[in-house]
């Protein structure tokens, strides 16, 4: 698709954003014709004026065709693959740029009722280019499925978008350089509740100093979108007793989805 084929169709969702659902087609265009003399108004007799009001006369002239816009999804979905280009070429963070193999931008339907997100990509995501693919990913599937959902239904992203070398935890600084992605990402994705998993995304996401344990068990927000932070797949595979305490999370996220809760009656 061309440049200007895009920049027309984000210019339509603009104007659709604002409120504008159809825009007229011009009639077209026919051969002028030669100019009509009309005579200078000579003094009308008493009798012939009107005591009367006129009759309106119709007016013929042709009602443009509504034209129905374009489908916003499909607006937002292209607005997002110029974003993940953009984010692909992004050299904001020195260290991770020179050691990433590409990034990681996310996977997911448009407008999902649930938006997972974690820390940053691992050494599997890195090399796939695909968040949460390794053994936390799988862990990850594991709980999407036990919340009676289905992996593809939900979008799963990164609030970092490139693996930081050897895992070591984000800077602030790198935080910060991801962020402007991130809610715009959000923004186009629009999910109707968000999960973070572990403390960094849910520091990030939320902006708070907070830790996961003081974060979780309860309900935040993010752009007006509930958010609820549990701990991190990876966390939960080295620390199994922890699984409980996170699905008592998972739990009331279903609740206020208002999701049935499987093997509760
Ligand atoms: S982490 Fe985000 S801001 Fe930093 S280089 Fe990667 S894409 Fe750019």
């Amino acid at each position: 698709m061309s440049d200007v084929h895009t920049q027309l169709r984000l210019h339509l969702f603009a104007l659709q954003a604002a409120g504008v659902e159809f825009l007229p087609v011009p009639p077209p265009r026919t051969a002028p014709s030669a100019p009509r003399v009309v005579a200078a108004p000579t003094a009308l007799p008493t009798a012939a004026i009107p005591t009367t009001a006129p009759t309106p006369v119709s007016v013929s002239a042709p009602v443009p065709p509504a034209v129905p816009m374009v489908d916003p999804l499909e607006i937002r979905r292209i607005a997002l693959d110029q974003l993940a280009t953009t984010v692909a070429a992004c050299a904001r963070c020195p260290e991770l740029y020179a050691t990433r193999t590409q990034t990681v931008f996310g996977a997911g339907p448009l407008a999902p009722e649930l938006c997972f997100v974690g820390e940053a990509p691992g050494a599997d995501e890195d090399r796939l280019g695909q968040p949460f693919v390794g053994a936390a990913g799988q862990l990850l599937t594991k709980i999407i499925t036990a919340m009676g959902m289905k992996r593809e239904e939900v979008y799963i992203c990164n609030t970092l978008k490139c693996r930081p070398p050897m895992n070591r935890t984000p800077s602030s600084q790198e935080c910060a350089n991801c962020r402007e992605f991130f809610d715009r990402q959000l923004e186009l994705v629009r999910p109707r509740f968000l999960c973070c998993l572990g403390a960094v995304a849910a520091q990030n996401v939320l902006q708070s100093p907070l830790r996961i344990g003081q974060l979780r068990g309860r309900f935040h927000e993010y752009q007006g979108i509930p958010v609820l932070c549990t701990f991190h797949p990876a966390y939960l595979l080295r620390d199994p007793s922890k699984k409980k305490e996170c699905w008592d999370d998972l739990k009331m996220l279903l609740r206020k989805m208002g999701r049935p809760i499987p093997g509760e009656k």
